[in-house]
């Protein structure tokens, strides 16, 4: 037997080579049918790995970083499953997850991927994903995974391995796709329930520009249809927000070329904005008992008061506090 300590203390016993899934299920059946990867003596594992000795487990669920992080990487390992069946001859580098979805970098060869193919990509991996696929762990010696990809020509997953050591190579399969991976996945595909491809962009291999310029496919997905229109709406919003198209709108501000790239110029409407800002800061610092002082904008690399730090509205307040607290001090 095993002892398994939860995150509340509380010590479970369960026999020798018991799975995260079988742990799970014998806390709620509700709850195993959310997790999506544990974290087993600090480290995340798959849950269908066994535990073999006496370990202290977290259950990682959609409400966890890592578990967002587990399902949207098993994501981009369906993408390339997709992808395989559209570009028979892609090379794949990584596929890691970021802070909204996950993207892989790939070689398409001489081929091109463009916004249709995104939606064909979509189409496939709905149909991959009800397949309900495990992601199947699988641990090889390093000369039986070179062996694999010299034979497969493929020169990106060689140079992955060419920093890896026996003993720490492990393949996932799900599907008809089998990738050099360390993990870990979430259970099986059928978690995917609502997949946006939103992007295609550029990337250099190692993001060196020396290097061959790969295709990057950004995408992001969700355990329900409803999240991923949630969070699609909210783009929607945030780019009626954004900025540059609201600074045009309003006439708030411009930019010139002649006067330099990025710099801004406050036009009339922007003005009264900065000026009503100024006047509720003035108001706000008098209540407080602040006084006021002006310093240089620019000052010596190696000065180490404030003075240095330039925001628009905030200058006064900032160096202010600052001056406050030294002469306190
Ligand atoms: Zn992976």
């Amino acid at each position: 037997m095993i002892n398994i300590t939860l995150p509340d203390g509380a010590v479970r016993q369960y026999e020798k080579g018991t799975t995260v899934l079988d742990i799970a299920k014998s806390i709620s059946e509700g709850l195993a049918r959310k997790v999506l990867a544990a974290e087993v003596n600090g480290q995340v594992w798959d849950t269908t790995r066994a535990i073999n000795e006496d370990a202290s487990l977290k259950l990682l669920t959609w409400n966890d970083q890592e578990g967002k992080n587990t399902f949207w990487h098993s994501s981009a390992h369906l993408m390339a499953e997709a992808v395989e069946t559209i570009f028979p001859n892609v090379k794949f580098w990584v596929g890691p997850p970021v802070d909204n979805g996950f993207y892989y970098d790939m070689d398409l060869g001489d081929k091109k991927m463009n916004e249709d193919d995104l939606i064909a990509l979509e189409k496939k991996m709905n149909e991959l994903a009800k397949k309900n696929s495990e992601y199947q762990r699988k641990e090889m010696s390093k000369a039986d995974a070179e062996k694999y990809f010299t034979e497969k020509g493929d020169e990106y997953k060689l140079d992955l391995l060419s920093n890896l050591k026996d003993g720490e190579i492990t393949f996932y399969t799900q599907g008809n796709f089998t990738d050099l991976c360390r993990g870990p996945h979430i259970p099986n595909t059928s978690f995917i329930k609502a997949i946006k491809l939103t992007s295609i962009a550029g990337a250099y291999w190692k993001g060196d520009e020396k290097n061959k310029m790969l295709t990057r496919v950004y995408g992001v997905t969700y355990p329900s249809q409803k999240e991923l229109d949630e969070y699609l709406l909210m783009l929607e919003e945030a780019k009626k927000r954004d900025h540059r198209k609201l600074g045009k709108e309003l006439s708030i501000y411009t930019m010139d070329d002649d006067v330099g790239q990025g710099l801004i110029l406050w036009m009339p409407n922007g003005t009264v904005i900065i000026e009503e800002l100024e006047k509720l800061a003035k108001e706000t610092e008098q209540a407080a008992g602040y006084k006021r002082v002006v310093t240089p904008h620019i000052a010596k690399k190696t000065c180490t008061s404030p003075v240095g730090i330039c925001l628009i509205m905030q200058t006064a307040c900032i160096h202010q506090w600052k001056w406050t607290e030294r002469n306190i001090i």
